[in-house]
């Protein structure tokens, strides 16, 4: 579904990304970890075009992506992301925040949006929020909606980058639980996380980065019982 091939990209000097050959197949989970700086935040950005890349070429679903024009912005609402600040408009309703991108992107009736958009707070379990406003929720109900939001573009495939690393560890559970039912249900998702718990139970395939390069693709019970690269093994012991 999601198909890198070569891709390379540099910040002047700096190879942040080294010739990236990455295949995510429809259904699949993808959990990217690495030290920081190792340029996973550059790859989940490359992904949607929020960052251009020099060379190498990004399929989603069978066509490239083009550099720029109509058929970026298509094709970009078939990827969802969520970040790790959750970017919601602070001066609309919750309700609003979800179904906005679906009226405007993509003309949907509104009453069909906001049917659509209740339901995904359902699914998040925010949906008694919805006439509220970002600040007077929690962090991880504002991750959730942000989570929601992305669903309502009904996105192909998901990039979460670190989405539970700005939260208080009680709300991480409420934000990780929602992401492990989305990818029970089949959801293509790509996330960036320091959350091993999560990488073990959700991950079909881990990727490890260190400086632009995948260094390791492995399955979480091999990653993690068996890494075989120094890299890998000198990540993990620091994190226990
Ligand atoms: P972290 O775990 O800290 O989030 P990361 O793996 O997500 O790290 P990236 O954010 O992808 O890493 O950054 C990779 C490298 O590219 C870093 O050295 C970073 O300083 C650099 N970098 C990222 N964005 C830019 C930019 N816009 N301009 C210049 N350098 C950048
Ligand atoms: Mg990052």
């Amino acid at each position: 579904l999601v198909v890198l091939t070569d891709v390379n990209k540099h910040f002047g000097e700096l190879h942040v990304l080294k010739d990236i050959n990455l295949t995510v197949t429809r259904g699949e989970v993808v959990v990217v970890i690495g030290p920081s700086g190792s340029g996973k935040s550059t790859l989940c950005r490359a992904i949607n075009r929020l960052e251009p890349i020099d060379r190498g070429t990004i399929e989603i679903d069978g066509q490239k992506l083009p550099e720029e024009g109509k058929q970026l912005a298509q094709l970009r609402a078939d990827v969802g992301m969520v970040f790790q600040s959750f970017n919601l408009f602070a001066h609309k309703s919750i309700l609003d925040n979800v179904t906005l991108g679906p009226i405007k992107a993509k003309g949907v009736k509104p009453s069909e949006a906001k049917d659509r958009a209740m339901a995904l707070l359902e699914r998040v379990g925010v949906a008694n929020q919805a006439g509220k406003y970002p600040a007077q929720l929690s962090g991880g109900q504002q991750q959730r909606v942000a989570i929601a939001r992305a669903l309502a573009m009904q996105p192909k495939v998901m990039l979460f980058d670190e989405p539970t690393s700005a939260l208080d560890p009680e709300m991480i559970t409420e934000v990780l639980d929602v992401m492990t039912a989305l990818a029970r249900d089949g959801m293509t998702m790509v996330v960036v996380t320091h959350e091993m718990g999560f990488a073990r139970k959700a991950a079909d395939r881990v990727i490890f980065m260190d400086a632009g390069q995948i260094v390791e693709e492995n399955s979480p019970e091999e990653f993690f019982t068996n890494p075989r690269s120094m890299r890998a093994q000198d990540f993990l012991s620091k994190l226990l």
